[in-house]
């Protein structure tokens, strides 16, 4: 497991994205940075994430 991957927020976004790259640590996109803005600030639930994934 890659440090990256213990990020809870790339595993639950980053690891479904066609971008993924384990090595890359610093990768931010805006939807990143958005989704997990929206997350902390509790306006969508990592269920709403991973049901968006199906
Ligand atoms: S930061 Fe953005 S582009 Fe990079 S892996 Fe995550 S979702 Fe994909």
């Amino acid at each position: 497991m890659t440090k990256k991957e213990l990020d809870p927020y790339v595993t639950l976004i980053c690891t479904h994205c066609a971008f993924f790259k384990e090595d890359d640590l610093d990768m931010e996109c805006a939807a990143f940075k958005v989704l997990k803005s929206m997350l902390q600030e509790g306006k969508i639930t990592p269920e709403e994430i991973k049901n968006a994934f199906r």
